[in-house]
């Protein structure tokens, strides 16, 4: 297992810390060259339009959505990372972005994630609300009633921000630690 966050914006450095606190390293994954040698990629939360304009000027979101379909890379997403699986097709649910409001209606939250019987703890900033999915996702925890984790396949991918709290639960599930 070789993990690898996508390092144009966002909080590349809070992904990163969890990893450490997992006694895990990542690398910094910027070019065709870079994704090459991961298995599992993260894509952090930040500027959805930033982080898929590089994307797509740099050749990674064809290659990520090839990986992705032929079964070579797994894929974390917190936030605008879940925004961009979406718009990548890889993800099948219907997403709208700031549905929760501006910055300052952000808010934290514990949720509980099915299957794990686990509470994370996460943070909501002008985060996207999953308004459908597909039968293809499965829905891993919910708040308020609307789904907040997901996963589908080689994906797993949160509307909120554990990173951002030092929470490791999400990174424990889709590295296989738990
Ligand atoms: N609202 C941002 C976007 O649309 C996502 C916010 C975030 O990642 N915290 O890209």
């Amino acid at each position: 297992m070789v993990v690898g966050i996508l390092a144009f914006q966002g909080d590349v450095a809070e992904h990163r810390s969890i990893l450490t606190q997992l006694e895990l390293s990542a690398r910094d994954v910027r070019t065709l060259h870079e994704l090459a040698e991961v298995t599992h990629l993260i894509i952090p939360g930040g500027e959805s339009t930033v982080i898929g304009l590089h994307m797509k000027f740099t050749g990674l979101d064809t290659r990520i959505t090839e990986r992705v379909r032929e079964g070579s890379l797994f894929v974390l997403g917190t936030c605008a990372g879940l925004i961009l699986l979406a718009r990548l097709g890889l993800l099948h649910a219907t997403v709208e972005r700031n549905a929760y409001g501006s910055q300052i209606d952000s808010f934290d939250a514990a949720i509980n994630v099915r299957g794990i019987d686990a509470q994370m703890y996460a943070a909501f900033i002008r985060a996207p609300k999953i308004s459908h999915v597909d039968g293809s996702v499965e829905i891993l925890a919910e708040c308020d009633g609307i789904p907040v984790v997901v996963r589908e396949g080689n994906i797993l991918a949160s509307t909120c921000h554990p990173e951002l709290r030092g929470e490791s639960l999400l990174h424990e599930m889709f590295l296989g630690l738990r």
